[in-house]
């Protein structure tokens, strides 16, 4: 028996090799990782590693012994380079062949790019592992003036330590809003709001033209001809995921590597689960989604554990996903975007507010600001397939818990 092979060693990698053994999987299980050490989480890297409130030990996923315990060997800086479909074999960068029964690609994303000049500059960073959130912890020990290009999650996130920690901050975004492709529009105004009163600056509509300086950043150019002043820049443009490796043994990639509704590749001995994945969702009605959070790297693994010991389902778990953005928790339940109607319940001005968003009569997802109970019934009536109607939804005398318990 050769075991399954996963390539991949972060969110969904680890919970595939935890999720085979609870599955009574008793067979050999290798994790390849091309990073150092054991396998740990990234959302802290941008909250509470960047304020130093946990430490790298305190991302790991599981203390060592767990991985002796449960026998879940794991390369550590080991790359895999190359599938040989036809052998069942797993090329790796140093030069060993890995024999597989199946094979779990879980190989994540990568940082996007900032393709101008001076992108590499010293002060400019990134941050997607634990090594570059090490690197940028350390400039913003430093750090005067920081940018950040990109109003998406890493950026706000980013912005709300900064100013956490006093340091001006501007967060400059080629779009009209923050979060323009996560969050309604009605929710990024909120965000927006709250970030400008702790002190960010926004700069909307600004296309970056370089990155300016000598021996290190000075600025950030625009291409209206500004100049915004930073010694620090963190660009958070997004994500590209990592399906060079599928790409390359003929698998089809489809907006990450193709799977199905049961995350299966076209090879009946190989599998693709995570950020590098995509696949036919109900939340979308049946489209092709890819989805960059936790609970999508590890449902997605269990559903991938279960059919590999003998339990085959396709991959129906609720989405949902949290940002902490200094005195903010967003929570997002299901799939929002797109959306035709979307209502609020609550007030922020009283502490917290969901926008509930709907595709058609369907409650699509709900988008929660500091209301975490709003967002646990959100799951569950996205479960439960029940939608309330947008006045219920809006309503505060409306029973939603009781709706959603049916
Ligand atoms: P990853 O965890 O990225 O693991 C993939 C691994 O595969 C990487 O270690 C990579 O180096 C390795 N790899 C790739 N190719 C190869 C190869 N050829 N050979 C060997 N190894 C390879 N999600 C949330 O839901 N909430 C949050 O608040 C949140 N915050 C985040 C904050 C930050 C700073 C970041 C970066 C992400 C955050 N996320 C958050 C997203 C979440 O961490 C990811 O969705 C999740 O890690 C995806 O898991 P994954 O296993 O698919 O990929």
């Amino acid at each position: 028996m050769n075991g399954i092979v996963v390539v991949g060693a972060g969110q969904a990698g680890f919970q595939l090799g935890a999720s085979l053994r609870e599955g009574v999987y008793g067979g050999p299980v290798t994790l390849v990782g091309e990073e150092p050490g054991l396998p740990y989480g990234r959302p802290p890297l941008s909250k509470a590693y960047m304020l130093g409130k946990t430490d790298a030990a305190g991302l790991a996923l599981r203390p060592e012994a767990y991985f002796a315990e449960h026998r879940l060997t794991v390369r550590a800086t080991e790359r895999a380079v190359a599938i040989d479909r036809a052998a069942r074999r797993l090329h790796l960068a140093s030069g060993e062949a890995l024999p597989y029964d199946h094979l779990v690609l879980a190989t994540g994303a990568r940082n996007r790019p900032l393709p101008v000049p001076g992108a590499d500059l010293p002060g400019v960073h990134q941050l997607r592992t634990l090594a570059e959130a090490e690197a940028l912890k350390a400039a913003l020990a430093e750090a005067r003036s920081v940018a950040v290009v990109g109003a998406g999650f890493i950026g706000l996130e980013f912005a709300a330590v900064c100013a956490q920690t006093g340091l001006p901050v501007t967060v400059i975004e080629g779009l009209e809003r923050p979060l323009a492709r996560s969050v309604s529009p009605g929710m990024a105004g909120l965000i927006e709001a709250s970030h400008r009163r702790a002190g960010t600056r926004f700069l909307f509509g600004s296309a970056v033209s370089a990155l300016v300086g000598d021996d290190r950043v000075r600025a950030v150019a625009l291409s209206d001809g500004r100049e915004v002043e930073a010694d620090l820049v963190l660009v958070g443009i997004g994500v590209l995921p990592n399906h060079d490796l599928a790409a390359s043994a003929g698998l089809r990639i489809e907006n990450g590597i193709a799977a199905d509704a049961m995350l299966a590749t076209e090879d009946p001995a190989i599998s693709a689960v995570g950020d590098c994945a995509s696949f036919p969702s109900p939340h979308a009605e049946g489209a092709r989604v890819r989805i960059e959070s936790v609970q999508n790297a590890v449902d997605g693994a269990r559903c991938v554990a279960a059919r590999l010991t003998g339990r085959p389902a396709a991959f129906t778990a609720v989405p949902w996903f949290w940002s902490d953005q200094g005195p903010l928790k967003l929570q997002i339940a299901g799939l929002c975007q797109p959306h035709d109607r979307a209502v609020r319940r609550g007030d922020p001005a009283a502490g917290g507010v969901s926008v509930f968003c709907y595709r058609g009569e369907r409650l699509a997802g709900v988008e929660s600001l500091n209301r975490p109970a709003d967002h646990m019934i959100a799951r569950r009536l996205i479960q439960a397939g029940r939608s309330p109607t947008p006045d219920e939804a809006a309503d505060p005398g409306f029973d939603l818990k009781a709706l959603a318990l049916g």
